[in-house]
């Protein structure tokens, strides 16, 4: 019997959701507190829990056929393995909105910036060398790149670089470390990745059935159902207010002549403003749900 393996983070910021998504997926795992490997009870499809600089190697080398990793990561070790085989490939199938960063250039808080130009001939501290490489290249730029694995923040000070490359989310870091962001280099979300390996037949439509559910529990997160009543005259004017939503259900009220209730799915986010509009155009008993699994 085949079986499927998806990597995600063991402990750190994508850890949680990583899981969660996957257990909204329908996969349950015999968890084991200090174990890699977690074995599934209702499919056949297993988790290993691993650092996640180590999820893009797990997937290219076909030892995991899923991962769940940011892009920032993905591609940085995309890049590296390209340097020793230029065909590898890594496909980002789904976006997960969570686990969102910047990778960003940032100088010491009293130089100037105008421009990648002013890098020429500059060293630059990172821990994402090759993505920091492309950057330069695309730019045309030339730049001395010294690669840190961890305290990138304090090389300016420590007279090892001129400027850093590092991820950036509040620049709390930034600021005790007397730096300001300057450029970003790239912009990242937490994403689902396959094994470029070919799988067989079984394992394929596996596969498919796993990414149709991820996507669903996607989708379903940012949509929302709603129900409301409103005259009959005023239907498309009604449905164009609702955010993301296709031809909506309409049924008839009961001894209520014009007026009747609509129902729709909306794929956007619904916000009170949204609401007020629906009511000015002649909306009542607006509800508004949650979707929890969505199958087109
Ligand atoms: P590991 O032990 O698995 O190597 P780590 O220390 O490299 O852990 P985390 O700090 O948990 O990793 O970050 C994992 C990923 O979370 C990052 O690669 C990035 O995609 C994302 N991320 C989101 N926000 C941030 C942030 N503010 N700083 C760093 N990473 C962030
Ligand atoms: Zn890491």
């Amino acid at each position: 019997m085949t079986r499927l393996k998806i990597a995600i983070q063991k402990s750190g910021r994508l850890s949680d959701q990583s899981l969660s998504l996957l257990e909204r997926s329908g996969l349950s795992f015999a968890k084991s507190k200090d174990k890699l490997f977690w074995f599934g009870r209702n499919l056949p499809v297993d988790l290993l829990l691993v650092r996640d600089d180590d999820i893009p190697r797990l997937l290219l080398e076909g030892v995991c056929q899923l991962g769940i990793v940011g892009e920032n990561v993905a591609r940085e070790k995309l890049l590296e393995a390209r340097s020793r085989k230029p065909k590898a490939q890594l496909e980002a199938l789904t976006l997960l909105d969570f686990g969102h960063c910047r990778l960003m250039l940032a100088i010491p808080e009293q130089s100037d910036y105008q421009g990648p130009a002013d890098l020429d001939g500059k060293r630059l501290a990172t821990s994402y060398p090759y993505l920091t490489r492309q950057w330069l290249v695309d730019n045309g730029v030339e730049a001395d790149i010294v690669t840190l694995n961890g305290a990138v923040e304090i090389a300016p000070s420590l007279g090892t670089a001129d400027a850093i490359v590092d991820l950036v989310s509040t620049g709390t870091t930034l600021r005790a470390n007397h730096l300001k962001a300057c450029d970003e280099v790239l912009s990242s979300q937490a994403a689902v990745y396959r094994s470029p390996e070919t799988l067989d037949e079984e394992a394929e439509k596996l596969m498919t059935t796993l990414l149709t559910r991820i996507e669903g529990v996607r989708r379903a997160a940012e949509s929302k159902y709603v129900m409301l009543h409103a005259p009959r005259s005023r239907l498309a004017e009604i449905s164009a207010i609702l955010p993301g939503a296709e031809s909506p259900t309409v049924l008839t009220l009961e001894g209520q002549g014009d007026r009747v209730a609509v129902h729709a799915v909306c794929t956007e986010q619904v916000f009170w403003e949204h609401l007020e509009e629906l009511k000015r155009a002649g909306a009542s008993a607006v509800l508004v749900l949650p979707v929890e699994k969505m199958l087109a």
